[in-house]
């Protein structure tokens, strides 16, 4: 299946085309990376368990009435998702004070916010993804105002249905990075991927990090923590 060559490669996926020019082949890859890929690694069995947690979740949203980009889980590193025109501007929802927040501002970290805050940056490695503001992604053509005010409506909606969902698990949902695109009909939805590389996870009772901060900061275990995530998902889906 991931013989063919991918259409694009990205630090955790592989995308490759498929009979139906409407869907894309994801591969979960087990290469893990921060600072800009300044470090990087391979986890063995990385990119099984963030295949599995980002398709329960995806699953999770559309059942929730959040419409996205994820069709089907096709076997344990691969899924079948809709072919979209990603949208570069990443958005980051913050619940807590923490990571790259904590060190632009010097806010208290681990300061919790009154209500969620709702940051955006450039889709650009070379950039480094720089945090913008609303404006320069509508003057520089990245969005429109319309499609800016939706997709922070909806990530709002994410936010209110994960943290809760993560709540019942135990764990705090701190903060997270979307990707949003539109489909081949023109339509704005969910795109990439939420796994633990694109969110930070709290124990609530120890407050153990349970995401790629365990990478980032050489805290050890990350598989570990991956792992985690996925159990408790499990047992509460019983899946
Ligand atoms: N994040 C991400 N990809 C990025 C940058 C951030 O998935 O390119 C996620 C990160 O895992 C965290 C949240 O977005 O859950 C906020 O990250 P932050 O801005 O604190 O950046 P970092 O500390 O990763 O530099």
């Amino acid at each position: 299946m991931s013989q063919q060559t991918p259409l694009y490669e990205g630090k955790a996926k592989r995308i490759f085309a498929t009979d139906n020019p409407d869907q894309l082949l994801v591969e979960y890859k087990n290469s893990l990376t921060a600072f800009n890929a300044l470090k990087k690694d391979t986890l063995e069995g990385k990119g099984e368990l963030n295949n599995k947690i980002s398709s329960c979740l995806f699953k999770y949203l559309a059942d929730n009435g959040v419409e996205n980009h994820w069709l089907r889980q096709v076997d344990d590193i691969h899924q079948i998702v809709r072919s979209m025109t990603i949208i570069p501007v990443e958005v980051i929802v913050r619940n807590i004070a923490t990571g790259s927040l904590v060190k632009r501002l010097a806010v208290q970290e681990g300061l919790e916010l009154a209500f969620p805050l709702v940051e955006y940056c450039y889709k650009s490695d070379e950039l480094g993804d720089p945090l913008i503001i609303h404006d320069h992604a509508v003057l520089f053509g990245w969005a429109t105002d319309e499609q800016l005010k939706k997709i922070k409506q909806i990530c709002l909606e994410i936010n209110r249905i994960l943290s809760e969902l993560f709540s019942k698990l135990g764990i705090i949902l701190v903060d997270f990075k979307l990707e949003f695109g539109l489909d081949s009909q023109g339509r704005l939805m969910l795109a990439d991927e939420i796994s633990p590389d694109t969110c930070r996870f709290w124990d609530k009772e120890t407050r153990a990090k349970l995401d790629k901060d365990r990478f980032r900061q050489d805290l050890g275990d990350v598989l570990g923590a991956y792992r985690e995530i996925w159990t408790r998902l499990q047992k509460h889906f019983n899946i």
